[in-house]
């Protein structure tokens, strides 16, 4: 570790200059430091996928399990989770450092809400949970309709995904205070106040383990947040453990 720092020396021109070198030289290793970390998490999230794949092939090469269809698709999903953290990696880096391109088109967020439902239907139909819409519209917005899809479609994708069957998800889009308000609600397992900070890290998930295996990333609410703050919104969400949580976008 190498100091950079220069001692300050007065109050005149040369202080200030060294002052504002240190906060500089502050900077670079808060941003080195920020660097490793991911990297450590990167290496962290991708290493069990990696490793359950080869013990897989280890196992196959020996002959210790015979070549089976279920095994060929543990093989599948567990490359499909690398290349899904690896894709999702690559929006994040790019949306935080702003160069994520945006496609801005006049759209109509009430639609976009009603595609929403339409799109993951089907998988909310094979978990047994209801997908409604109470939606008041026209919404008229100026924004990226694939980003804004993908949020919504990460939003929805999660409360099914954490709503048990015989539960239900409402999907809202309506307008107050001169802003447009999306919202997700599900009546799921909720989220402790403990965790809900924490929500929007990147790789944080509330159950490792239990989240993993339901083949999310842990970056889609890191992503969807820098989507919306990139559409000058703000994400919120308020939740309750044994009842449901409400995942709201202000635009
Ligand atoms: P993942 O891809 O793991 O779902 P996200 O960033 O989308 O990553 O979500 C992070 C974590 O937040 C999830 O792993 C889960 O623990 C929690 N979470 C997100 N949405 C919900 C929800 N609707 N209900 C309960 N927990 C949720």
């Amino acid at each position: 570790h190498l100091d950079t720092r220069v001692p300050l020396v007065g109050g005149g021109e040369l202080g200030q200059l060294s002052t504002s070198f240190n906060r500089m030289a502050q900077a670079i290793e808060a941003s080195e430091q920020a660097q490793r970390r991911l990297v450590a998490s990167v290496a962290h999230e991708l290493r069990t996928p990696l490793s359950n794949l080869l013990g897989y092939l280890e196992a196959l090469q020996d002959g210790v399990v015979p070549p089976s269809r279920e095994l060929f698709a543990s093989l599948h999903d567990e490359a499909q989770l690398q290349r899904r953290i690896l894709d999702d990696l690559q929006d994040l880096t790019l949306a935080e450092a702003g160069h994520l391109t945006y496609r801005r088109v006049d759209l109509d967020l009430a639609e976009l809400v009603e595609s929403a439902r339409v799109a993951h239907l089907a998988v909310a139909e094979a978990s047994g949970v209801r997908l409604r819409t109470e939606v008041a519209g026209p919404l008229p917005f100026h924004g990226d309709q694939d980003r804004l899809r993908q949020v919504l479609g990460n939003l929805v994708t999660n409360a099914v995904r954490y709503t048990d069957a015989g539960g239900s998800v409402t999907l809202r889009a309506y307008a107050g205070n001169g802003r447009r308000i999306l919202e997700v609600e599900d009546t799921g397992c909720g989220i402790s106040a403990a965790d809900l900070p924490f929500v929007f890290h990147r790789f944080w998930r509330a159950d490792p383990a239990r989240d993993r295996a339901t083949g999310g990333s842990g970056l889609g609410l890191t992503i969807a947040r820098q989507i919306v703050r990139d559409h000058g919104g703000e994400i919120s969400v308020t939740s309750a453990v044994g009842v449901g949580s409400t995942f709201r976008v202000t635009l």
